[in-house]
């Protein structure tokens, strides 16, 4: 069975491109065969892993394919998935096309099920595929959620950091409700912990009493190599494997794998 992890929160800048490449990585890095699907028009997910330009074909052609279920075969999705320098990481690219996209799917049919189409296809190929979900609510997270077994939500430990998590606990309990009963919580994720800042170990408290046991064990740290790894286009486990950036979101793999036991 393949796990389809969703990385979600609708505010930007949180953490959760960082954490789906690196969650990625370290998974490849276990020898799990791990596919990373870029759902951002911004591509940064792709670009992290060194695809700065837009691909021939990319989710957005795939998505398009998925409103004929007859086109969508393995066959015809293969060109998208590319290969990294990870010999167990494949990665769908994504790019600006894919904000037009999410305005034509508005008034198509099955709308929010198109990306779940696509991993009825896919599934079978990977032990995890992981979804960097764009920063907002929209259609293109519906289709994400829609399509995922569980969510895993990073928090930023900064000010505001519970600032919309009613909003989106809400959407999850919408699509749990009427288009995904299987979709889980896997956790949140504190995110840009700085054991120095007191803000940093207060946020971690509040987060903690508020979300109490969906909250991972593990902490991602802030750490100058995570923000270096994307402009030489690699994850941080190729970058500097030493680094507690690295070693954190090894971590965090191995708390979810030890979960599923
Ligand atoms: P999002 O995808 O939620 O918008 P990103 O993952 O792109 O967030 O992170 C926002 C910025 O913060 C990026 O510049 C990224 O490199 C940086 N960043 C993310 N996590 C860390 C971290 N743990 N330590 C240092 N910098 C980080
Ligand atoms: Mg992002």
């Amino acid at each position: 069975m393949s796990k389809i992890i969703a990385i979600c929160n609708q505010k930007g800048g949180v953490g959760k491109t960082t954490t789906a490449v690196n969650l990625a990585a370290s998974f490849a890095a276990l020898e799990k065969k791990t596919l990373l699907l870029d759902m951002d028009p911004q591509g940064n997910a792709s670009q992290g892993l060194g695809f700065m330009e837009s691909q021939d074909m990319d989710i957005h052609e795939i998505l398009d394919m998925a409103g004929n279920p007859d086109n969508l075969t393995l066959e015809n999705i293969k060109p998208a998935i590319l290969d990294t320098s990870l010999e167990y990481l494949k990665v769908i690219t994504s790019g600006p096309d894919l904000a037009v996209m999410e305005i034509e799917l508005v008034n198509a049919m099955s709308r929010e099920r198109r990306l779940e189409r696509v991993m009825n296809v896919l599934k079978q190929e990977f032990d995890f595929i992981i979804i960097d979900a764009p920063p907002s609510l929209n259609l293109l997270t519906i289709n994400t959620l829609t399509a995922a077994t569980s969510v895993l939500i990073p928090v930023q430990c900064e000010y505001y950091a519970l600032q919309g998590m009613t909003e989106l606990f809400k959407t999850i309990r919408e699509v749990q409700k009427n288009l995904n009963s299987n979709l889980k919580i896997e956790g949140a994720l504190l995110t840009m912990y700085d054991s120095r800042l007191s803000l940093s170990k207060q946020v971690a408290e509040e987060v903690r009493e508020n979300l109490s046991d969906t909250v991972f064990q593990t902490m991602i740290p802030r750490n100058v190599k995570l923000s270096e790894a994307p402009s030489h286009g690699k994850p941080v486990i190729l970058y500097d494997v030493q680094s507690t950036g690295s070693q954190s979101y090894m971590k965090l793999a191995e708390e979810i794998l030890n979960k599923e036991k």
